[in-house]
């Protein structure tokens, strides 16, 4: 009989550990958090002027504070993510947008997804020449049609339809890529991944004060692709996946490896079918999976607890947040 209440009152007490650990994650977890990346490889300090940090400073903080006020007033992950993402793509600073990369012939073909944690709702859009945003229209293509990835002049036409803002394929050209380019011509010699040197793709990540969680993902691509080349940017589970369950990711690198190792969806997979943290899969995924097969990259990922992994394996990735305890940091490398 003794035993019996002793053991009434060991389960007593591992209820109560339980409750107050349930407690204190929800006590400790922010309001919200926005967590954004501007790709993975841009090398180290040395590589870059005052300048250009600071510029890159200037526009990092602009886009922290744009998701922070859509989200300090109840706005949801899905608007930061899209608000965050779309400042991005109209810096010619980024790989996104106005600043995409060139195809090896010479052309712009922009890729971009979006998620919903709530109920795994997504879009995407990929191969576009003449979408302003293409976050946009891939949130477009999750909300206002049946499918969830429109691709070339079919995902224009749907765009532009939706009345989403078009430009002529000429306001992708930039100096800076077009040269790239050219310097990566010149060197036929090396291979694809030596030749497409820096990912500077963008992502964000968000957890709003409803508890929902929201990733998506914009780039150019790599330079010199195929035309027709498609990473993994706008492959829902490669390069984006969000699910309230588990996590929020946004992957910026060397595509193909990341379409061949499900990297975005490997994570939250891990989480919740071994019941890892967020970093330990991330890390997983990243350090030892993707880096076996030497492939570079990185991740940015956010937990239901408003927990943060920013993961790479390369020299650095551009990567800042903001959280409604009023913590707000950029990082421009490996630090
Ligand atoms: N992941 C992108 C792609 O392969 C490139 C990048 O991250 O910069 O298209």
């Amino acid at each position: 009989m003794r035993q019996f209440f002793f053991f009434v009152f060991l389960l007593f007490l591992i209820s109560c550990e339980q409750g107050a650990k349930k407690d204190t994650n929800a006590a400790s977890r922010p309001e919200y958090v926005l967590l954004i990346h501007g790709g993975a490889g841009y090398g180290t300090r040395a590589d870059m002027s005052p300048e250009r940090e600071k510029a890159y400073h200037d526009i990092l903080e602009c886009v922290l504070d744009t998701g922070s006020a859509i989200l300090s007033r109840g706005g949801s992950s899905l608007d930061a993510v899209e608000a965050a993402i779309r400042i991005m793509e109209n810096s010619p600073m980024f790989n996104a947008g106005k600043g995409a990369v060139f195809t090896e012939q010479g052309c712009n073909e922009l890729d971009a997804s979006i998620m919903d944690g709530r109920d795994l709702n997504a879009g995407a859009v990929a191969g576009v020449r003449s979408i302003r945003n293409p976050i946009s229209a891939a949130r477009e293509v999750m909300t206002g049609s049946k499918h969830v990835l429109l691709i070339g002049e079919g995902a224009e036409k749907f765009a532009a339809a939706q009345g989403i803002e078009m430009v002529d394929p000429s306001y992708f050209y930039t100096e800076r890529r077009w040269r790239s380019l050219q310097r990566i011509r010149k060197k036929q010699e090396e291979s694809y991944r030596e030749k497409s040197g820096k990912f500077s793709t963008v992502g964000a990540v968000a957890l709003d004060q409803q508890g929902n969680l929201a990733a998506g993902t914009s780039t150019g691509g790599m330079t010199n692709k195929m035309a027709g080349r498609v990473g993994d940017s706008p492959v829902i589970g490669a390069g984006t996946y969000a699910d309230n369950e588990t996590c929020a990711v946004s992957a910026t690198g060397h595509g193909e490896y990341f379409i061949r190792h499900v990297v975005a969806y490997d994570i939250s997979a891990l989480m919740k079918y071994k019941g890892w943290g967020l970093e330990k899969a991330a890390n997983h995924v990243i350090n030892k999976k993707l880096k076996s097969r030497k492939a570079g990259g990185g991740v940015i990922a956010l937990d239901n607890n408003g927990m943060m992994a920013a993961t790479f394996n390369t020299t650095s990735m551009i990567r800042a947040w903001v959280t409604s305890d009023g913590e707000k940091k950029i990082f421009l490398y490996e630090e």
